[in-house]
């Protein structure tokens, strides 16, 4: 593996290539190796999960020497990034947000900026992915996780990686000097679930919306949600073998 000054680092996420976030994290990539890609969707993909576009052609616009957009999912982008645009090399890591919000608890099955860590995991390269929580009702501020994603990393980086793991990082909505912490977390769960919102459109029919989402509180301390309630950033391995190895020996008896 490359030093991070010499790293081919490759950039994605799921808000699109004119997300903000996007921006954060790619200057933070270029301030740490001259090898930069960016492959992101054209258009937001937030809440697609590991979705793979397979009913329709694929097409790519190019807005820089090294910037490129996929009219795609997340996944489909990295999956052409290492396919068919990194043809001298593939990614020694591939950076995916910074997520405009949370992907904390259940967030993280749903979450196309994780999916796209996913599958560079699959295809067997580093993966890290990023997010910065925000308080609501009001625009995130990426000032945050602007301020510590070097030093993030950097720390990440050079840590042993495993086959099939990958690594998913939360910024707390507090000022950069205020976070004193780096928390090392578990997926947690909320208390309860997201809602549907019920109404009518302008013509008079009902419709349902989903997005009344719950809040963060939760009872397990040692979980990415109490991580970011006190301030502090959490940091998640993941792992993509959803296997419950726990009940295997319990299933095997069943069918025994
Ligand atoms: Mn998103």
């Amino acid at each position: 593996m490359a030093e991070l000054a010499r790293a081919r680092i490759l950039v994605t996420n799921d808000d699109g290539i004119h997300a903000p976030g996007l921006k954060v994290l790619e200057a933070a990539a270029r301030s740490l190796s001259d090898d930069v890609w960016v492959v992101a969707p054209e258009v937001e993909q937030s809440a697609t999960s590991h979705s793979l576009t397979t009913r329709r052609p694929l097409r790519v616009r190019r807005f820089g020497e090294r910037r490129l957009a996929v009219d795609g999912t997340p996944t489909d982008c990295v999956l052409v990034a290492a396919k068919k645009i990194l043809l001298d090399g593939p990614p020694d890591i591939v950076l995916s947000g910074v997520n405009h919000g949370a992907n904390l608890a259940e967030d993280v099955g749903y979450s196309g900026t994780v999916a796209a860590a996913m599958e560079a995991a699959f295809l067997g390269f580093r993966a890290i992915a990023f997010s910065q929580v925000g308080i609501s009702g009001q625009p995130v501020d990426f000032a945050p996780a602007e301020a510590w994603l070097p030093r993030l990393i950097e720390r990440l980086y050079d840590r042993p990686w495993q086959r099939d793991q990958l690594i998913n990082v939360n910024f707390p909505p507090r000022r950069a000097n205020e976070i004193n912490a780096v928390r090392v977390t578990h997926t947690g769960r909320r208390d309860a679930s997201v809602g549907l919102v019920e109404g009518r459109d302008p013509g008079g029919r009902p419709y349902l919306w989903i997005g009344d989402w719950a809040d963060d509180s939760t009872s397990d301390r040692e979980s990415d949600l109490a991580a970011i309630a006190e301030g502090a950033i959490a940091v998640t391995p993941l792992h993509l073998d959803l296997t419950h190895h726990a009940a295997l020996a319990a299933l095997k008896e069943s069918f025994a």
